[in-house]
């Protein structure tokens, strides 16, 4: 399936940043180290910031380094995930389950108990403290 790059009268061009449009919407990546939330270590919920989904619990985020903020679940199932085969690799992408923005990725060299890196850009996320 092919999606248009540059979808026209998209609602959420007019409610998001360019930045995050750019993210949650066109699939986009923060460049590390640049987001709010990569060494954050506030309490609190992480929420989907197009549609405030509950997404990310902080006792699950963890520093993996990546500049990117990282948890190693997801709350319940609100995330979804997808097999993505773009820029020539295979990864797995991680989606909001409510309005299907984008997150980020998943990896499967994340800490116990999972084993999982949920690999997530800041500007996908509202901390709710
Ligand atoms: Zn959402």
């Amino acid at each position: 399936m092919r999606e248009s790059l540059e979808p026209q009268n998209d609602p959420w061009k007019d409610k998001l940043t360019s930045d995050q449009y750019f993210v949650c919407r066109m699939k986009g990546t923060e460049p590390p180290f640049t987001g709010i939330y990569h060494d954050s270590k506030e309490k609190g919920v992480y929420n989907c910031l197009c549609c405030g989904a509950k997404l990310f619990s902080s006792d699950t985020k963890f520093d993996s380094g990546t500049g990117w903020p990282s948890f190693w679940e997801s709350i319940s199932d609100n995330v979804t995930t997808k097999e993505d085969t773009s820029h020539g690799m295979l990864r797995v992408e991680a989606l909001c389950k409510n309005c299907g923005a984008h997150l980020g990725h998943v990896f499967d060299d994340g800490p116990n108990p999972t084993g999982l890196r949920y690999c997530i850009n800041s500007v996908s996320l509202k901390l709710e403290k």
